[in-house]
């Protein structure tokens, strides 16, 4: 057990024995009013790397050099650019082989796909099953999706309760709930890591409870690829999703990726939407009728890949590959760990981490919940040159990121923070 020390001169020692230091300089760092920012916020949008943009020069250059030509004749030819980034991406979310993954469109529509084919709801099982303040889109895509198939999402759509007064799930009270309404569930989907509280779910056993109740699981991984070691083949899960530009760093908006497990790669009884890319590529050019999907994730692209971003993703796993996720995790767990003993320094009871103190059961991010003022700490932060994160109602979520950001800054925040409160406490009113 590491034992921390609240100062700076510590803070830099474990930056400078940490291993993966070096990589913090092959990215971008933003400025905040003319100053370096200290930046949390790698859960929303991952910082850009400096080769990103020779990457997207090579594509741009060959677009301009070759025209259409560059689908077969560019460097990376355009035609198969996906397969590019195919090892990496099974690599990171611990799938078998590259056929179970494709990078391709984005993530709301990608998890809109994955349900086309892997919610089959029937009479006597229909219902979808939820975590507590699942993301927006999840929520929104389960509800059209049962209304889609005639089912009124208030009955179809569930959401796993809490226990009063708790902000997280315990893996026993899932696994009885799953094993109580077994019978009546469809489709398991949850957040790998919740975007609110932080939580990483128990996958390996949430995916053995869905499995042996006899309903599909499919997990969102948005806030958990590039954050925490997935092993989704051995796991078992019937599809995943997620996006890039979270811990990716892979760009706004940038391409999703989508899992699909090996013992569906060729079920043709499942229904799916179908595009021109998903079809077999010895006959895609034929421009005949008849769809021949693909074996396994590629049988469910749709359309030829978007170069450009993808570009950026390269660059983006690239680094990760360079880094290993293991030691990102290990990294991980220590300036989280850091982070938690700091806000645990401070003498304050206007918040509480609502995110799992167990490392097992968490990321890089923790949730902070105030009491009250939350957002008014929240701007005070930024005007600091703090950028973190608010969440509606009452949560700002840090998220020190293992590839690009130091125990330094860690230190600074919790005492920026500090100082904030104490302003806050002098200045505003309180609740009564
Ligand atoms: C970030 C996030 C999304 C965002 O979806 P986009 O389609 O990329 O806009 C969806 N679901 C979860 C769980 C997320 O964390």
């Amino acid at each position: 057990m590491l034992l921390f020390e609240n100062s700076q001169v510590f803070a830099r020692q474990l930056d400078e024995k940490d291993p993966l230091k070096h990589f913090r300089d092959r990215f971008h760092h933003p400025e905040w009013k003319g100053k370096p920012a200290v930046y949390l916020c790698g859960n929303s949008l991952g910082l850009q790397p400096k080769s990103a943009a020779d990457y997207v020069r090579t594509e741009l250059e060959d677009w301009a050099r070759l025209g259409v030509e560059g689908h077969v004749h560019s460097r990376n030819p355009w035609l198969y650019y996906h397969h590019t980034v195919e090892h990496q991406t099974a690599a990171l979310v611990g799938a078998s082989s590259p056929g179970e993954v494709v990078v391709m469109n984005a993530l709301s529509v990608n998890l809109n796909l994955m349900m086309v084919s892997f919610y089959r709801p029937t009479p006597s099982r229909y219902k979808i099953l939820l975590e507590a303040k699942a993301f927006p889109s999840d929520q929104y895509a389960a509800e059209m999706q049962a209304r889609f198939h005639g089912y009124d999402p208030e009955q179809a759509v569930l959401e796993l309760p809490l226990r009063p007064g708790e902000q997280t799930h315990r893996t026993e009270d899932i696994l009885a709930f799953i094993q109580e309404h077994g019978q009546e569930l469809a489709l398991i989907l949850i957040g790998g890591v919740n975007y609110y509280s932080g939580q990483f779910f128990d996958l390996p056993a949430l995916a053995a409870a869905g499995r042996a109740a006899g309903a599909v699981v499919g997990y969102d991984l948005a806030h958990a690829v590039g954050n925490v070691p997935l092993r989704l083949h051995d796991w078992e899960v019937d599809f995943a999703v997620w996006c890039s530009y979270k811990y990716l760093n892979s760009g706004p908006g940038g391409v999703s990726g989508v899992f699909v497990h090996h013992k569906h790669a060729n079920r043709s009884d499942l229904p799916r939407f179908a595009g021109w890319w998903g079809n077999s590529e010895e006959t895609r050019f034929l421009m005949e009728p008849g769809f021949h999907p693909q074996p396994g994730a590629a049988g469910w692209q749709m359309s030829n890949a978007p170069v450009l971003p993808m570009a950026v993703h390269r660059a983006s796993l690239d680094l990760f590959a360079e880094a290993g996720m293991e030691p990102l995790r290990t990294k991980s767990e220590q300036l989280t760990g850091y982070l938690e003993y700091l806000l645990n320094q401070i003498q304050s009871s206007d918040f509480r981490i609502i995110t799992p103190s167990d490392p097992a059961q968490r990321g890089c991010q923790l949730s902070i919940q105030f009491k009250q003022h939350g957002k008014e700490v929240f701007e005070a932060l930024k005007q600091a040159g703090i950028i973190a994160d608010w969440r509606e109602p009452d949560v700002i979520r840090v998220a020190p990121v293992p590839l690009y950001n130091r125990y330094e800054d860690v230190y600074h925040f919790a005492r920026v923070l500090q100082e904030v409160l104490e302003q806050a406490s002098a200045e505003l009113p309180s609740k009564k």
